[in-house]
C-alpha cells in the first residue's frame, strides 16, 4: 500500500484532513459481520455475491447516512478501465454513478479472488464512496487516513482485531506501509 502524492495547491487542505482522519465510527452490533459472512458463503455464485454485497452496502450506507451505493459484480476485470474511475486490482468506484464494481477473478491468471481480498476491496471502494458522500472531499485520495479507515471497516466486518499500521516515508511526500513493523506491532 502506497499513498498518493499530496496535491500541489488546490485541494491540499482536503488531502491533509483525509490523512489525519485515521478511524471511522463503527456500529456496536455484529450486523456487518453477519452480512460479510453471507458474502463469504455466496462466493461461488455471482448472483448471490451481488445480492449479499448489496445488502452489506445498504447496511454501511445507512449507518453513515449516505445515499446507498450501487454494486456490480463482474466475473473478471474489464480490459478497458474507464479513466474517471478510481481503480484497484479487484475493484473500482465511480463517484458520478455512486457505483462500485468488483470482480471475482484476476485478469491475468483467472484465479478466483480470495474472500479476504474481495471483502477488503469492497471496503476500500466503499471508503471512496464515504469520502465523496459523507466527508464531502472533492477527491478521494489514498492517504494514510484513507487506508486506515478502510482497514477499520474491513476488520470490523471480518470480526478480526484491527492492526496498528506503521508508515515509512517515500520520496515525494508519499508513505508506504512498513510491513515488518506493522506485523510486529511496534
Ligand atoms: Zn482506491
Amino acid at each position: 500500500m502506497l499513498t498518493d502524492s499530496p496535491p500541489r495547491k488546490a485541494n491540499r487542505a482536503g488531502f491533509l484532513e483525509s490523512d489525519r482522519m485515521r478511524t471511522l465510527n463503527l456500529p456496536q452490533d455484529g450486523c456487518w459481520l453477519t452480512c460479510a459472512k453471507s458474502i463469504e458463503s455466496a462466493m461461488t455464485d455471482s448472483a448471490d455475491v451481488r445480492r449479499t454485497c448489496a445488502e452489506f452496502l445498504t447496511a454501511t450506507s445507512e449507518f453513515y447516512r449516505t445515499p446507498t451505493c450501487g454494486v456490480r459484480v463482474l466475473a473478471a476485470r474489464p480490459l478497458r478501465v474507464r479513466e474517471q474511475w478510481t481503480s484497484e486490482l479487484f475493484g473500482d468506484y465511480s463517484p458520478e454513478a455512486m457505483l462500485i464494481r468488483v470482480w471475482m477473478r484476476t485478469a491475468v491468471r483467472r484465479e478466483v479472488t480470495s474472500f479476504g481480498t474481495f471483502l477488503s476491496t469492497l471496503c476500500h471502494e466503499f471508503c471512496h464512496h464515504l469520502d465523496f458522500q459523507r466527508f464531502g472531499f472533492p477527491d478521494s485520495w489514498h492517504t494514510r487516513g484513507f487506508y486506515e479507515r478502510a482497514a477499520a471497516l474491513y476488520h470490523h466486518a471480518r470480526g478480526t482485531p484491527p492492526k496498528r499500521l506503521f508508515w515509512a516515508p517515500v520520496p515525494g511526500g508519499r508513505w508506504r506501509i512498513d510491513w515488518p513493523r506493522t506485523n510486529r506491532g511496534w
